[in-house]
């Protein structure tokens, strides 16, 4: 018990320094408290203040019935006195009378009302708070005659009353404060036991939930009971269920929608690729026949001269020129003389190697890159080209063309490393070729 006023921080108070506070309550718990308990004690307060009231009017009514029989049995005395002017009795009897603890004053009036005795217990200066009296009148019968005599008044003080409920009060008091200190103390347990308690660990549980975890912990407070709190706890609880499953099915669209994203870009990588691979072909392809074009040529046979320099393979060039292609564009025309490009092309092509590179190098001029190929190979190559070349004919429109080849050929050289020089020295081959009448090979 006790938690109440404490002010353990927990996460979710505003702050270490708020302990003990009924007077600055900072939390829910010691507002409660502190109106549950000022409403008691100001309702304490006046009940035992009229407890109090209650007891001094009780007091004060037995302290004048007492006055009264006081006043009754005196008055026969005092009257006697007074008839027959007994000075002495008359004082003797004021006297005890103001000796008696609760009578604080005599007073004897004449019939006019004047003090023929006045007596006060107390100094003139110290006259308690407030007095009350009883008043009788006296009188003498004489043979059946009434004689007024005068009046008779005793006096008592608030001071006699408060000396006799002094000791009930007391206990007034002291059953009053413990009253409000088991009362109290039993509020604060109570308090701390249905409020504050299962409070803290619901603020302490809501703020240990970490939102990003993939299983959000649920509140559990130690109650058995149903009341509002365990019902928060549902809420809360139902609230939590809610966003998992929310966050769930978030998760579950964005995986699904990585996974199409993925499929559509490998999807269209693939397509990319393939374009790729296309515009790389159409790049390094002669358009017209279909073999490498001059460029990656070029390209290719100086990666392969580099690689027959490390693997030290011997490799050769050869290239090939159709003999008078000039004439017969001019004889059937320069469509005519593409076609006959193709049919070279179609023509030679089966008796090389997948190995070897085929090019276009300009015009009706073509190269072959032989690797791992030594020059007797090559020119035994190039004669069964030209051969074949020489004997095949080519039928359109139902013409017959036929056309020959002249080839020359280079062999790799120790200081060869770049494909120009090769091709300068395979030039002049095929010059010498042409020179010598054409439809030949020279290596
Ligand atoms: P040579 O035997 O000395 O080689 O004689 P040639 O007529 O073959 O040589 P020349 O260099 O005089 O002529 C080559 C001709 O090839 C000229 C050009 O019009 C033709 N030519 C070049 N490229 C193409 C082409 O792509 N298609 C066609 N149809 N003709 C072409
Ligand atoms: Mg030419
Ligand atoms: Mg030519």
């Amino acid at each position: 018990m006790g938690n109440v006023w404490s002010g353990k921080k927990v996460s979710m108070n505003p702050g270490p320094t708020q302990g003990l506070s009924l007077f600055r309550p900072k939390n829910l718990s010691q507002k409660l408290l502190r109106v549950i308990f000022s409403i008691y004690l100001v309702v304490t307060c006046l009940v035992t203040g009229l407890q109090f009231l209650t007891e001094y009017l009780k007091t004060q009514g037995s302290i004048l019935d007492e006055l009264k029989q006081l006043e009754e049995t005196f008055r026969g005395p005092i009257s006697t006195s007074l008839w027959q002017y007994n000075q002495n009795q008359l004082q003797a009897l004021t006297s005890g009378l103001i000796a008696m603890p609760i009578i604080e004053g005599v007073d004897i009036l004449d019939k006019h009302g004047a003090a023929t005795i006045s007596k006060r217990s107390f100094a003139s200066t110290a006259a308690p708070l407030s007095m009350f009296e009883i008043k009788s009148d006296m009188n003498w019968d004489l043979n059946g005659q009434r004689t007024e005599l005068g009046s008779l008044i005793l006096y008592s003080s608030s001071k006699v009353v408060l000396d006799r409920v002094l000791f009930g009060f007391f206990l007034i008091a002291i059953t009053a404060t413990l009253k409000i200190s088991v009362l109290f103390y039993l509020f604060v347990w109570a308090v701390d036991r249905f409020l504050s308690t299962p409070l803290k660990q619901l603020m302490s549980q809501v703020d240990d939930i970490k939102l990003n975890q993939t299983t959000i912990r649920r509140i559990n407070i130690s109650t058995e009971e149903s009341n509002e709190l365990t019902q928060l706890q549902e809420h809360i609880n139902r609230m939590l269920a809610t966003m998992e499953r929310d966050r769930e099915r978030l998760l579950e669209a964005e995986q699904a929608k990585r996974s199409w994203l993925e499929e559509a870009v490998a999807e269209r990588t693939e397509e990319l690729l393939i374009v790729n691979r296309r515009l790389m072909d159409l790049a390094s392809e002669d358009s017209l026949t279909g073999v490498l074009n001059r460029r990656s040529f070029y390209e290719y046979a100086q990666h392969l001269i580099d690689l027959s320099h490390r693997q030290k393979t011997s490799f050769c060039l050869v290239l090939m020129d159709l003999d008078h292609f000039k004439s017969i564009n001019d004889t059937y025309g320069h469509f005519i003389g593409d076609r006959v490009l193709v049919h070279f092309v179609d023509t030679i092509k089966p008796l090389l190697r997948t190995s070897d590179l085929f090019g276009r190098i300009g015009g009706e001029e073509f190269a072959i890159f032989l690797p791992d190929t030594d020059l007797d190979g090559s020119f035994q190559l190039a004669e069964r080209l030209r051969k074949l070349v020489g004997n095949s004919t080519f039928d359109v429109d139902g013409k017959t063309i036929a056309y020959t080849v002249s080839l020359g050929i280079a062999m790799c050289e120790p200081g060869d490393r770049s494909v120009d020089e090769l091709f300068k020295r395979a030039d002049l081959k095929l010059y010498e070729a042409k020179d010598m009448g054409r439809d030949r090979v020279r290596s």
